[in-house]
């Protein structure tokens, strides 16, 4: 059978609107489509590839999982997804960990998590949960309330209860929420979907303090910034500040689905046998892709090689700017970076995504003005070079008009 584009309007939901561009295969930071037309991928599907595609060490820890055990059920236990875990938990602050299949799911189960552990230890008034406006968390009903835009928790009935949104970067707005009624403050160590705002230091040790203060949970989103992406193996380790809860998934699983939360033993105990779960959870095809993941994210080299190749990012886009002066700034950390168009390109930034792929590159938007790239921690430098070469010939047809 023949796959278009047309099929998807046929046989799928209508919630996406995909591009016209199938691609079929792919190889490091290399991306064929049906018509063998070649893109160099900057996005690595949004921020999940993050070693690129088909990385040799993930075939290999996939087909050799594969040929022996696909799935048990959380009735038994299973080696993969303690090989998994007890790396986790030597990679971070946590005792503990959850599996999920995705970074919903991972939040879902913090959220769930902090609500039990206040009713336990504080009791009953302690439900309130503090996220930020512009934060993206996840498309269950829950998540996708606590998220900061209403827009889409709108329209699907009565939404969960006694969630509040502060300003990200604005500590005084957390002040005028958080009470001795907080449960959690939720929050990305970066905001990734909002259009990649880097935090101030000082407003996540507030958020700390303040979390301290009023015995709330912090709860740390790094569902995109985790696993290698800013330059630290997770955001936090970067910021001189600890969570209690921490959530991944996307590149934990190098494109394979799975999520995990992490916290310490003194939280973890309220998640009693039957209070949660989930059906694939601790999969062992995810958890042995997922070790190998962090096996190769772990190096040194490899994190260091993030921030050699952001500077390289940063560079190339600075340079395009000065001969065509769309950008009103660069941002982000690692490989995890905006292109913000000044004011006379506002609300373009999906019309120069289509440019690039027009010219061969693969790149993402953050909102309507600001160009994300979120490529393979390991891209070639040579593929960084090229693709920047596209994505000027991009910049210079937006301009052209
Ligand atoms: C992508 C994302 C999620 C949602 O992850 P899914 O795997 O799509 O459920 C949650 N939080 C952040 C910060 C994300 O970037």
């Amino acid at each position: 059978m023949q796959v278009t584009r047309e099929l998807f309007d046929e046989v799928m939901v209508p919630n996406y609107a995909p591009s016209a561009i199938i691609p079929v295969r792919g190889q490091g930071s290399r991306v064929w489509d049906q018509n063998d037309k070649e893109y160099i991928d900057f996005a690595g599907g949004i921020a999940v590839n993050c070693l690129g595609h088909c990385h040799p060490a993930l075939v290999q820890a996939l087909t050799e999982q594969g040929q022996k055990l696909w799935h048990l059920s959380n009735v038994m236990t299973n080696e993969p997804a303690l090989r998994l875990a007890k790396k986790l938990t030597e990679l971070t602050f946590a005792d503990k960990i959850y599996f999920a299949n995705s970074g919903a799911e991972a939040n879902e189960a913090a959220l769930k998590l902090a609500r039990r552990w206040a009713l336990d230890v504080h009791g009953q008034h302690k439900s309130q949960i503090i996220s930020f406006t512009k934060s993206f968390h996840g498309r269950t009903f829950f998540t996708v309330t606590v998220g900061g835009q209403a827009a889409y928790s709108d329209g699907f009935g009565p939404k969960p209860g006694d969630i509040a949104h502060a300003d990200y970067n604005d500590l005084a707005s957390v002040e005028a929420l958080i009470s001795d009624n907080t449960c959690a403050v939720m929050l990305e160590p970066l905001q990734g979907e909002g259009g990649i705002i880097s935090p101030d230091a000082d407003f996540i040790k507030g958020v700390r303090a303040l979390c301290d203060k009023h015995n709330a949970l912090m709860i740390f989103d790094e569902v995109q910034t985790g696993v290698g992406r800013t330059g630290a193996m997770y955001a936090y380790q970067d910021l001189g500040v600890t969570p209690d809860i921490l959530t991944s998934a996307k590149a934990l699983g190098g494109g394979f689905p799975i999520g995990a939360m992490l916290t310490t033993t003194e939280i973890a105990k309220h998640l009693k046998v039957g209070t949660h779960g989930s059906t694939y959870g601790g999969n062992p095809l995810a958890c042995a892709v997922a070790e190998a993941v962090l096996n190769v994210v772990g190096d040194r080299d490899v994190l260091a090689g993030v921030t050699e190749r952001e500077q390289l990012f940063r560079n190339g886009l600075e340079r395009i700017n000065a001969k065509y002066n769309v950008f009103a700034e660069i941002r982000g950390k690692g490989l995890l970076l905006g292109a913000a168009l000044n004011d006379t390109y506002k609300g373009q930034a999906k019309a120069l995504l289509n440019a690039a792929a027009e010219q061969g590159l693969m790149c993402l938007i953050a909102g309507a003005d600001v160009v994300r790239f979120t490529p393979s921690l390991v891209i070639p430098l040579q593929d960084i070079e090229q693709g920047l070469v596209r994505f000027e010939q991009a910049v210079a047809h937006l301009v052209k008009g």
